[in-house]
């Protein structure tokens, strides 16, 4: 692995003659209009890109990244993303994407490193304390390690439902629909949490 500097702009060179022998319209009509019917709220992780593990076209998904995939309630970038892909978008899906060996969550679990990055990580430990009882069960590392990256998901996928936007989305249109994903990244499989909510108590 290894991508030269050079070699990225041939690799874009050749990526858009692609596109446009495969249809010659095609960045005309991508410059026209963006209507994905995703937001993905994923991690910063190189390993984790949004639209390859979705097979997802230019245009269909809008993209939310950051160091173990979090959505705090004070972070304003975060909740612009979820604002506009709410409000201006009317995205019909939110996902929020972890991933198994994600580096921040396993930060997170081990102990502080006086880093300028303990107060971001310091947003899983919150989660891994709130659920000390169900992951101290587990008595493989490994095994809590893959429950929190889970539990971090839900955890965030409750944080997008608390913001103003998306509850009257749901109130006044039945939609977005939220969904808790896990990238398996020993097997390239994504793994739908079956994150479970009412949208009618919202
Ligand atoms: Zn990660």
């Amino acid at each position: 692995m290894g991508l030269s500097y050079k070699q990225v702009f041939e690799n874009n060179r050749l990526w858009a003659a692609e596109k446009k022998v495969s249809d010659s319209e095609f960045f005309k009509k991508l410059s026209e209009d963006q209507q994905p019917d995703y937001l993905y709220i994923g991690c910063s992780d190189s390993r984790v890109p949004a639209e390859i593990l979705m097979g997802a076209e230019l245009g269909e998904v809008f993209v939310h990244r950051n160091i173990a995939n979090q959505v705090a309630l004070s972070d304003r970038n975060a909740l612009s993303v979820i604002h506009f892909a709410v409000d201006q978008l009317k995205v019909k899906h939110i996902v929020v994407c972890g991933h198994y060996m994600c580096g921040g969550v396993q930060a997170a679990m081990e102990r502080k490193q006086d880093s300028p990055l303990d107060p971001w990580f310091d947003q899983v430990r919150e989660v891994a304390k709130l659920n000390r009882t169900e992951l101290e069960r587990l008595n493989d590392v490994g095994e809590r390690f893959r429950r929190l990256v889970e539990l971090n998901v839900e955890a965030q996928c409750r944080n997008v439902l608390k913001r103003e936007v998306v509850k009257e989305a749901i109130r006044n249109n039945g939609s977005p629909t939220l969904h808790g994903w896990v990238f398996d990244i020993h097997s390239g499989g994504l793994i739908d949490l079956d994150f479970q909510y009412d949208p009618l108590s919202i």
